[in-house]
């Protein structure tokens, strides 16, 4: 996950390409895998959901976090009244259990409707985010045709691409493009 922090994933669900957007959450299975991806989806809390619904209210919390994290970026104070509607949904208790290896982990076991389990935790992460994340540390691509979103957790804090791989690369090449025209020009 390249954003670093389940927030900036959370953004990234949706992309750009070649001035297209590309929208990754297209089914309510598509949101539930990439929960499972991130690691916050139980099989136990999976197991009956509406699917419709969920995409319908995970697109609607991608559009309030984004909302709410650009505003936070920009210094002003943004609406949360509604992530707070998620957050008080995800009803949590902590609870104890022993791992394969007989030793004890923390976990949280939900009780709530299952859709408000599944995205609490998300809204959460939003949530955290905006109380403690260092904003200056929140960042979007600096490549022109991408949107994508990470928490620059590097040592020197300056990392400017989603990925080296790609938007790096794509830059290199455009400035190593400029620089060899303006040889032969
Ligand atoms: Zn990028």
């Amino acid at each position: 996950m390249l954003g670093d922090h389940l927030a900036m994933d959370l953004l990234n669900t949706e992309a750009r390409n070649n001035g297209e957007v590309t929208e990754y959450w297209n089914s309510g299975n598509d949101v539930l895998r990439w929960l499972e991806r991130c690691g916050v989806a139980s099989a136990l809390t999976a197991r009956s959901v509406d699917l419709e619904e969920l995409l319908a209210q995970g697109i609607a919390l991608r559009t309030l976090a984004r909302r709410l994290i650009v505003q936070r970026k920009e210094g002003q104070t943004g609406d949360i009244n509604a992530l707070n509607k998620y957050l008080h949904a995800y009803l949590s208790a902590p609870h104890l259990e022993r791992n394969c290896g007989g030793n004890l982990v923390l976990t949280r076991t939900v009780h709530g409707e299952p859709i408000a389990s599944l995205l609490g935790p998300v809204a959460e992460a939003v949530a955290q985010l905006l109380v403690e994340g260092d904003f200056t540390l929140v960042k979007q691509c600096e490549h022109p045709d991408c949107i994508l979103w990470f928490y620059d957790r590097t040592k020197a804090h300056k990392r400017r691409w989603c990925s080296m791989a790609s938007c790096g690369n794509r830059h290199k090449a455009a400035q190593f493009r400029k620089r060899s025209s303006g040889k032969t020009g």
